[in-house]
Parts: C-alpha cells; structure tokens; sequence
C-alpha cells in the first residue's frame, strides 16, 4: 500500500518541486490516523463532527484515485479553477469526455443573484445553493483556492499541486464565502434575523446589489424604513438613464429613501444606529448591507505564467474559441474574460457551453472543428421584488409585472437547477 501511495505521488506531483512531494506525502500518512480518530470520535460526537473528521480523508481518497488513472493513463485531464455559473457549468458539462477536476474555495455553486432573496426568505436558499457533488458526480473536486499556476500544473492554496492537459480559468469574482452549504444557510437565516429585528436598514451601493437588495425589502417587507446611499448621480449606472430613473421612481413609490451623489463613512457613526453621509445628511438605521461590486477574481493570477494575459482592468483575453491568448491549451470563462458584451450569468453559461465543445474537438485531435464564441447582444433584467423588474434590452426600457414575469417570480433557479442536470424544483 505505501509503495503505491508513493508511486501515485510522483505521478502526480511530476514537474512540481520536492517540497510539495513531501507534503504529499504527509498528508496521505494522515489518512490512517484519520480514519481512526474520525471513527472513534463519530461515534461519540454528533453528524458535524464526523463530517469534520471525515472531509479531509474523503478529498485524500479521491487524490488517491486520481494518481492510480493517472498512472493508467485514462482520460485527458480537465482542470476547471472556479465553480461559479460558468465553471460549475463547463466541469458539468465535460465530466463524461475528461478526468474533471473543480477547484473551488467552498464546497458548494450558488447562484449569486439569489442571493437576495435567500436572506429575506432563507428557505428559498435551499435551492440555490448547491453542493459541487450533486451535479460534478464524475468528476474531482478540491475545496480549496488556487493560488499559482504554470505551464503544466495549478497549485492550491493548502499546497496541491495538480498537473492539467487542459486549463479552465473561471474565478469570475473573488469574494468571501463561507466554507460549507450548511454554514452558508445558516448565514442567510442570520441575516435574515438581521431584516427582521430592524425597523429602519440602510443600503450602501445603488448598483444591481443594492437595488435588487432594497426591491426585495421593500416588497417583502413595506413596514420597513429602507434609505439606499449611492455615490453615483444614478441608479444602475451599467444601464441606460431611463432604467434607472424608472428605478428611481419604482423604489420611490415603495417608501425607500434614495440619496444620490453621496457615500457613507463607517467609521463616522455616531453610537449604534447614526450614520453620516458625505453630504452631511444624517440616517438612522438599525442595520446596513454593503451592497457593492466585487472585485475580479483574477489577483491570484499575478505574478503567475497568465500575468502577461491580464488586461488593464484584470481581465484575461481571450480568442474567438475562448482560448487564453498565445495559449494551446488553456481557456478562460465568465466575467474573468475580456469579451466584449454585458457580464451576465447567461453569457458566462453560453461561453461555458463553447469552451467545453472546444476542449472535446482538442482532446479529439479536432483543432480546426473549435466553434467560435459570438459576444451575446445586450439584455439586463434587475428583479425589484417578487413580481417586478426593470429590463433593458436593445429596442426598449420597461419596468413593472412583465419583465418581472421573466425573472422575478424564480430568479432564474429553476432553470439554472435544470441546466445542471438537477430537479428544477427539489431542494438539494
Ligand atoms: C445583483 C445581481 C443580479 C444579477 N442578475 C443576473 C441575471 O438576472 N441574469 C444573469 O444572467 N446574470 C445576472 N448577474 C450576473 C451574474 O451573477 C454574473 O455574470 C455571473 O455570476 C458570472 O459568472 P462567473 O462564473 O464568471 O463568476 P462567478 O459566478 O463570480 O464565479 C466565480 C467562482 O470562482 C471562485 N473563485 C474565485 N477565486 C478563486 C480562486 N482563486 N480559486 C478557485 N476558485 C476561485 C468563486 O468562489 C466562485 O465560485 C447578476 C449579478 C448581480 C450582482
């Protein structure tokens, strides 16, 4: 048993320096001890506690695997970093065709323009938030950031070292998140508390978060006092200017407070629920949301192989099929990319679609049957509540119940549960 273990190391640590393959190699000693204590303590202690105990042992076994087909020399490796709508799409997509591995930072994909909604009604979250294993059920996932990449391995923040034919980068946004399903329910349930012990909450950000975040209060909640603070001299200021005086007025007529040109100190706060805006006004509130933008996740990417392939703004260029420029084999996905069209979660999934095309044609020895990825025309729905929306598409800007009828009702869950090969409509 230890000889394999110590063949499958090298194997898969080829190429990488001898201080990982010593990690390695302590970390597959663990196992043993693991398995023991996990045993003897699951036993006494609760479901939490074995699951604690066990994660690490289960992520080494698939490791392990990994190593034995390497050895064997299966399927070509897929390297998917970033489990967001467009990764978790593309390691979905290609599990069948390729030796799939997803490197996420938590354990589970969430569709992050629910996000809203789950903290007024926790039990919609159920549904949006799902666990890697339920879809990627063929393929590997490693919870952990990646924190480097080279020409033939990405390297994780706990110190993998994983070798890839093929490279996906789709680490969209960087944000914080907590490590499991359960812990991320119980945060919607928190915030949630958080809503419902207010009687007067502040907004902080009039961009797509913020104002889906105070359509969702305002409807759910109209006894609620909501003030949105904006530093901009309008709402939603990636549409046009009806949109967001459509906007303005819609929010307006549900008693939300919103204060233009004007930013909120934190620090300059005047006992619990006092804040002060850079306009002097002052607002009471029990409570406030940061509802800013998230930078691009693409820092990790500095000082790595891909830095030349940054833009100035941090994102990665890409070809016509997708592909990281000057790169063979390693592609981009999502709103890391510098496609030119609006950064929405339906382009990131159509861009996913292509890119796993493509990577089927290279694995196949088909380079010149690789699709070309056409930019996606301009369409933008911000849900404002449970049955209104604001929507901008080419010819028009409308407001109110049909919009809302397209997204407002389910936020797109159903379909996107039903697009990763899940029950629309069951919880996970
Ligand atoms: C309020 C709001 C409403 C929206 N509404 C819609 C809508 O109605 N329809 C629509 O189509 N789009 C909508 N969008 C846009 C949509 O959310 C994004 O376009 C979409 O999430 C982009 O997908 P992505 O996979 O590129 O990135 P993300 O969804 O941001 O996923 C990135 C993933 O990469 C992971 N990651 C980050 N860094 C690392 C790292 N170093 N290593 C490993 N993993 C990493 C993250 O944890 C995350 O899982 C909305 C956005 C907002 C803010």
């Amino acid at each position: 048993m230890r000889g394999r273990l110590l063949d499958a190391n090298k194997t898969i640590n080829n190429g990488c320096p001898n201080w990982e393959n010593e990690n390695l190699i302590q970390c597959l000693h663990g196992t043993g001890l693991h398995c023991f204590w996990g045993l003897l303590l699951s036993t006494c202690f609760n479901r939490e506690v074995f699951l604690e105990i066990f994660r690490p042992l289960w992520i080494e076994l698939n490791w392990k695997l990994m190593a034995v087909e390497a050895v064997e020399g299966k399927k070509s490796k897929v390297v998917v970093v970033g489990g967001g709508i467009a990764g978790s799409l593309l390691a979905k997509t290609m599990q069948y065709d390729a030796d799939v591995i997803l490197i996420d930072p938590k354990e589970y994909f969430e569709i992050p323009w629910a996000k809203w909604r789950c903290m007024v009604q926790p039990s919609f979250a159920e549904r949006a938030v799902i666990g890697h294993t339920e879809y990627l059920t063929q393929g590997r996932l490693i919870v952990s950031p990646a924190a480097k990449v080279t020409e033939n391995h990405v390297y994780t923040s706990d110190n993998r070292c994983i070798p890839y034919d093929y490279l996906v980068i789709a680490t969209g946004h960087a944000d914080s998140a907590p490590l499991t399903k359960a812990e991320r329910l119980q945060q919607f349930q928190n915030e949630n508390q958080k809503i419902q012990s207010a009687s007067s909450i502040l907004i902080i950000g009039g961009g797509p978060n913020g104002v889906e975040l105070a359509g969702e209060i305002a409807a759910d909640f109209p006894e609620k006092k909501v003030t949105l603070v904006h530093g901009g001299p309008r709402l939603l200021e990636f549409l046009g200017s009806k949109a967001s005086s459509k906007t303005l007025e819609w929010l307006t007529s549900k008693n939300v407070d919103v204060l233009l040109n004007q930013t909120v100190n934190l620090f300059d706060k005047y006992g619990d629920d006092v804040y002060r805006t850079s306009a002097r006004e002052t607002i009471i509130a029990d409570c406030h949301f940061m509802c800013v933008g998230r930078p691009i996740g693409s820092s990790w990417l500095n000082a790595t192989i891909l830095d030349k392939s940054l833009d100035e703004s941090g994102r990665l260029m890409v070809d016509e099929h997708l592909r990281i420029k000057g790169w063979k084999n390693a592609f981009a996905v999502g709103v890391i990319t510098d496609v030119p069209e609006l950064k929405q979660g339906m382009f990131a999934q159509k861009q996913a679609l292509v890119a796993a095309k493509n990577i089927k044609q290279l694995i196949k020895g088909k380079e010149k049957k690789m699709e070309t990825y056409k930019a996606g025309y301009i369409m933008a729905i911000v849900a404002l509540g449970r049955k209104d929306a604001v929507a901008e598409c080419p010819l028009a800007t409308l407001i109110g119940p049909i919009p809302g009828k397209i997204k407002s009702k389910d936020l797109f869950v159903g379909r996107t549960r039903r697009n990763m090969g899940l029950d629309r409509k069951a919880s996970s």
